[in-house]
């Protein structure tokens, strides 16, 4: 008994690195930087009584979301509205809502992968908008932030089980074998994602209460 609870925290913990190592997204409230690397793009997708700004190979994208019954982040992308783009972000970082720009940015590395996991970060980016509509975001500092991260990330691995399944993709790419991480730590586990969220230094740094508005 003792060792399965020993061989339990040990399997969190090690999930808890792994995880922590991916957190990969981020709510923008301020641009560091002056100009913004976005070209809005003239295309839209118009479907199911929606209308939304993005380039038309983020279309699956917007598809895959419907049919997973997502339509409420469509709904807050067409009701600003805010454009969808493809955007030069850090390494590692997926994806970005810039409240300031009214922009939701996903990184231009994933046009070169699935659409599943292109959609997964925009699930996690959308939640932050549809937060930010329904006046949830605050000032995005101390437990607000954290409590925002944590409905993105629950929901993002949500969507991706719902895509892939339980047992995860069967991938050799390593952004897929990290939404696989996330999903088996996070579903069901919103009180393990809300200690990965407070625990992961840039999470720290986007919510922390000594943070410098820019
Ligand atoms: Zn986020």
């Amino acid at each position: 008994m003792l060792r399965t609870v020993l061989q339990l925290v040990k399997f969190r913990a090690v999930l808890l690195a792994l995880v922590a190592l991916s957190m990969t997204s981020a709510v923008v409230f301020a641009e560091d930087s002056g100009a913004p690397d976005v070209t809005t793009d003239s295309q839209h997708w118009t479907a199911y009584g929606y209308t939304i700004t993005a380039p038309d190979s983020m279309w699956p994208m917007l598809e895959l979301l419907h049919r997973q019954h997502f339509d409420w982040e469509l709904a807050s992308a067409s009701r600003r509205p805010t454009p969808l783009v493809w955007a030069s972000l850090p390494p590692g970082v997926y994806g970005q809502y810039s409240q300031t720009l009214n922009v939701v940015k996903v990184s231009g590395v994933l046009q070169n992968s699935s659409v599943e996991i292109g959609s997964a970060f925009l699930a996690h980016e959308l939640t932050h908008l549809t937060d930010d509509l329904n006046g949830k975001l605050g000032d995005m500092v101390g437990n607000v932030c954290y409590e925002a991260e944590v409905r993105a990330f629950v929901n993002e691995a949500n969507f991706w089980q719902m895509v892939v399944g339980p047992n995860g993709k069967t991938t050799q790419d390593p952004i897929e074998i990290q939404e696989n991480a996330k999903m088996f730590a996070f579903v069901g586990n919103t009180r393990f994602a809300d200690l990965v969220v407070r625990t992961t230094g840039s999470y720290i740094k986007q919510c922390g209460q000594d943070r410098v508005p820019g």
